[in-house]
């Protein structure tokens, strides 16, 4: 029998849904959701490959140790024994994939804390998403956070950076806002030409930090009123500019009364400033943060004591990590300017959990074969995900594998239930010196590598090249 069930693409924070369609158990067609009030089911080149990603053949579907295929239970008593083991020294760690759902990363979190000592857990975000959102934590204010429909509705939208590749989808909302009324406006403010500036009206090409800061300026000079008494500090710290474009994109954003900044960055100091531009232009302004990662913003608000993945693999590069588990991930291909596979050739012992065989695999003792977000329930970019369809062969969740290693390891985890999430600390002055600060510090751009080569699991974007291709010739 046919069945039809609704997910979300997770490939970027936009959220897309679309229709899985099963029949018996098998999933057999992709279908757009074209009642979708929000995209009337538009997905761009990465989300139609959610059929592919679920049948793909490099699935992995059972365990293994030392490449020979074995139960779950000797998989794990073999990862268990080895944590045991090192467990006197505290030398493990985990690092955990930017794709899992809150309750899996929450679970993540007990398990260290618990099974491997505190300090002992990275989550992997290739793109700076983690730094970005905590940073937009210090330095905003609740109920700004802008939705498609709102980007769809603005009068005066402004893009940070080049959101248009990283969720194509936000194109159609921008530009059918654009052009619903002769007078309105996009601009773009990029350090260079990109996908996005080829559609702006107003476009300055520049170091982004330097006219953020310029907009700030122009919008505390023409905003009314003064919420956050922010004005008199910006005015002395900022000083006015000349520069005809942004002062236009600037009183354009104070004046129209729906208006929405979409930032994408890697850079902590832009999101802040983005902020700051939001919170002073007006209440009725918006902000629409682009993550790379789908669940970015959820798993940074829902845990906390996490270290860097440059941290884990210089501990592992040192010897003070012996013993590692990697869970969704491919670090050897994920994580440039490191040979990662001579470092881990130091491991005593080494367990991966993928969705598809990856580099960082050939390095393994153990592996574990997971299940896509499309194959779990938990909570993903603020909505309750239900799977669309079982994972493959005996591919299990993120945090079922964990919960099964803390057993094995006599700490048997409860299920997570995810807390409400803290609200943001709203801008204030201390927290705006810093920004202003920071922002007059020339920072190197990131280099510009594709965003789908960057999602999430190596061994998955390596099945999605392709793409990249398409959607280069697409635009
Ligand atoms: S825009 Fe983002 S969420 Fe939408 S289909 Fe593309 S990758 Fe998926």
């Amino acid at each position: 029998m046919l069945v039809q069930k609704k997910s979300t693409c997770m490939l970027c924070s936009v959220g897309c849904e679309f229709i899985i369609e099963t029949i018996d158990d098998e999933a057999v067609n992709l279908e757009y959701d074209k009642d979708n009030p929000v995209t009337g089911g538009v997905l761009c080149a990465k989300g139609n490959y959610m059929l592919e990603l679920i049948n793909h053949p490099l699935r992995l579907i059972e365990p293994q140790i030392n490449g020979k295929v074995v139960d779950w239970n000797e998989a794990i008593r073999k990862t268990s024994d080895e944590l045991l083991a090192h467990r006197e020294k505290s030398d493990a760690g985990i690092i955990l994939a930017g794709d899992a759902s809150v309750e899996d990363a929450k679970t993540a979190e007990l398990f260290a804390e618990t099974c491997l000592g505190t300090g002992r857990l990275a989550i992997y975000f290739a793109t700076g998403d983690d730094t970005v959102q905590k940073a937009l934590t210090m330095a905003s204010i609740p109920n700004r956070a802008a939705g498609l429909n709102d980007i769809g509705k603005s009068t005066c939208t402004i893009a940070v950076g080049n959101p248009f590749e990283v969720g194509p989808v936000i194109a159609g909302k921008v530009l059918k806002a654009r052009y619903a009324r002769r007078g309105n406006i996009f601009g773009v403010i990029s350090n260079k030409e990109n996908m996005t500036s080829r559609f702006a009206t107003i476009h300055h090409y520049g170091n982004e930090r330097k006219l953020l800061s310029q907009l700030l300026r122009v919008v505390a000079d023409r905003s009314e009123g003064d919420e956050l008494g922010l004005k008199k500090l910006i005015k002395e710290l900022i000083p006015a500019t000349e520069n005809p474009d942004v002062v236009k994109l600037g009183e354009a954003f104070v004046k129209s009364p729906s208006s929405v900044l979409i930032l994408e960055t890697q850079d902590p100091v832009k999101a802040q400033l983005a902020s700051a531009v939001v919170s002073v232009a007006g209440a009725d302004k918006r902000l629409f943060c682009v993550n790379t990662y789908g669940n970015a913003k959820g798993i940074c608000e829902a845990v906390k004591s996490t270290v860097s993945v440059n941290e884990i693999i210089t501990a592992v590069d040192h010897g003070v990590i012996k013993t590692l588990i990697v869970l969704g991930t491919d670090i050897v291909k994920g994580i440039p300017g490191r040979n990662i596979e001579a470092v881990l050739e130091k491991l005593d012992f080494l367990a991966v959990g993928a969705p598809f065989g990856n580099e960082t695999k050939q390095s393994a003792n153990v592996i574990f074969p997971t299940a896509l977000w499309l194959e779990t329930e938990g909570i993903y970019n603020g909505k309750h995900l239900q799977p669309v369809i079982d994972p493959p062969g005996a591919a299990l969740p993120y945090g079922d594998i964990l919960r099964q290693l803390a057993e094995a390891m006599g700490k048997a985890l409860p299920q997570v239930t995810p807390e409400p999430v803290e609200a943001p600390q709203q801008l204030n002055e201390e927290t705006l010196r810093v920004i202003l600060k920071e922002s007059m510090e020339t920072v190197p751009e990131p280099a510009v590598q594709s965003t789908v080569t960057q999602f999430a699991d190596g061994s998955l974007t390596s099945n999605i090249q392709w793409l990249q291709l398409q959607e280069r010739d697409a635009w």
